[in-house]
């Protein structure tokens, strides 16, 4: 009898899984699957305890749906790439494994781990793998001179003209396996890793995944692009911690969008195409990360600004994070952030502009921070967006544009019901002063328990174009 092993990594599911599909193909095989969790590995690339915790999780669900269709995961726990390396390499050896079915990752690091575990099997194991985690694989969206496009608007034209034309059909979760007795339960020990909680507004399984995607395309999609900038109301489908973790699939997602609104495609102004556009913004960046590796170390798109003089305010970075930087809506999203490991897309760039462009601090700072805390941390997401917000990144907002953190707020969270449900000092603001509430105070002589602002923004903002614009002059 065949072995096939399924190796699971960040594609948590048993349904639309091109790797476990594949596996299961032939009726005759016999399937088993493993993770193997590397937990040293993880904390040194930054990855949220929180995230590890909702892994975990999910990992525990998988184990059951696996093993309702005669499937048994096995599970192993070691320091790092290379070790895990080494030790699913005698695993095969010891199951007799004749194929090994993953589905590909793109961050250098993993790349770099399966080229060298494909190396060493070789001789005795066949790997097949697949592009199961964006639309369209990386590399197959270019330019005419077949180059990766840096720029956003004409590379989701080309995309959309391929997804038009490309089989992206979701796959059914496997069919139970004839198998003799029952599976066996390998025991899943929680990772070595610090213990965060996560709050119950991420639900575990893939079944509560698909349910949110499917009231989101039915009930919200329509008025997206009206409500998709307002942290007060849920207009967005909060489904990032799970295309993260690939409890969901993009497929899975455009195909629930096409099955509600089946004119997506078609008619390209709606709410439902504004969604399927930030789908092709998270493919936009993981193509980029194949195409430009140096993404993955943190290095800068645009090399000049490499040449920009950060301040060192440890003081200042660490009110940032703490959410005391005296700016209710900044403050109110990295409360968000640091309680619950989520924060909506538009405070995630007015906190990103706010840290580089009010305090002159490095972007890499953010990033990390960010990937510390993030539920949904996704090295090309976060890069991606960290460099957007910076203006080091290719199509990125330009180095002059500034958010103003004050009427950001007030365009975004005018009554500041965002502000009000996660900065309780300012419970008693009036609606009105609630984006400068120190002057409000002052006028009445209150004293309020909330920081006075950490910089004045009009003199922050012109130190950053002069520090821009110097490290261009110099480049
Ligand atoms: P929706 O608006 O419902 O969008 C649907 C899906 O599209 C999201 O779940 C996500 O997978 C994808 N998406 C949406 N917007 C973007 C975008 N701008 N870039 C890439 N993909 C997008 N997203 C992450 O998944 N992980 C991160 O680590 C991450 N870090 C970010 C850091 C910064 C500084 C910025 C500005 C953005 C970051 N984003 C990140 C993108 C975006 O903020 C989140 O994907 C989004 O807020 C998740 O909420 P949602 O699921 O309700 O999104």
């Amino acid at each position: 009898m065949t072995t096939h092993l399924v190796w699971f990594r960040n594609d948590l599911r048993i349904t639309d899984n091109r790797a476990l599909h594949a596996a299961c193909e032939d009726p005759q095989a016999k399937v088993i699957a493993v993770f193997v969790a590397t937990p040293k590995q993880w904390e040194s690339h930054v990855m949220a305890p929180r995230q590890a915790a909702f892994i975990y999780q999910h990992l525990q669900a998988l184990q059951a749906s696996l093993s309702g269709r005669g499937i048994a995961l096995f599970y192993h726990q070691c320091d790092d790439f290379a070790a895990s390396q080494r030790w699913l390499k005698d695993f095969c050896q010891q199951q007799h494994v004749d194929t090994l079915f993953y589905n590909k990752q793109y961050e250098i690091n993993e790349r770099e781990r399966d080229a060298a575990l494909e190396n060493a099997l070789q001789e005795s194991v066949i790997t097949r793998s697949f592009d199961d985690s964006l639309l369209l694989p990386p590399g197959s969206v270019t330019t005419g001179e077949g180059t990766m496009y840096k720029v956003y608007t004409p590379f989701r034209r080309a995309f959309l003209e391929r997804l038009a034309e490309s089989d992206s059909r979701s796959l059914p979760a496997p069919k139970a396996r004839d198998i003799d007795g029952d599976v066996t339960m390998h025991p899943l020990t929680p990772f070595d890793m610090p213990q965060q909680e996560i709050g119950d507004d991420f639900p575990v399984g893939e079944d509560a995944a698909r349910e949110r995607l499917r009231t989101f395309c039915r009930e919200t999609v329509q008025d997206y692009l009206e409500q998709r900038d307002l942290p007060a109301v849920d207009g967005t489908s909060s489904l990032s911690p799970y295309l993260a973790t690939g409890v969901l699939s993009p497929r899975q997602c455009f195909n629930r969008l096409r099955t509600e609104c089946p004119e997506v495609l078609d008619r390209r102004d709606g709410g439902a195409f504004g969604w399927l556009n930030e789908l092709v913004w998270r493919e936009f960046y993981r193509h980029l990360l194949v195409a430009w590796p140096t993404l993955c170390k943190h290095q800068p798109f645009i090399a000049w600004t490499d040449n920009v003089r950060w301040r060192h305010a440890p003081q200042d970075l660490q009110a940032w994070k703490e959410g005391k930087t005296g700016y209710p809506i900044v403050d109110a999203a990295m409360r968000q952030l640091n309680a619950t490991g989520w924060m909506h897309n538009r405070l995630r760039m007015i906190v990103a502009s706010f840290l580089v462009k009010d305090l002159l601090i490095d972007w890499r700072e953010g990033e990390r921070y960010f990937m510390s805390q993030l539920l949904d941390g996704d090295l090309a997401a976060n890069n991606g967006g960290w460099q957007w917000g910076a203006s080091t990144g290719t199509d990125a907002a330009p180095y002059f544009r500034i958010f103003n953190p004050t009427t950001q707020g007030e365009r975004f969270d005018k009554a500041g019901r965002f502000i009000k449900a996660w900065v309780p000092e300012l419970t008693d603001v009036p609606e009105k002063h609630i984006h400068q509430p120190h002057q409000w105070a002052e006028k009445l002589h209150r004293v309020l328990d909330y920081p006075t602002p950490v910089i004045d923004h009009s003199h922050a903002r012109k130190d950053t174009l002069a520090a821009f614009e110097s490290a261009k002059r110099g480049s």
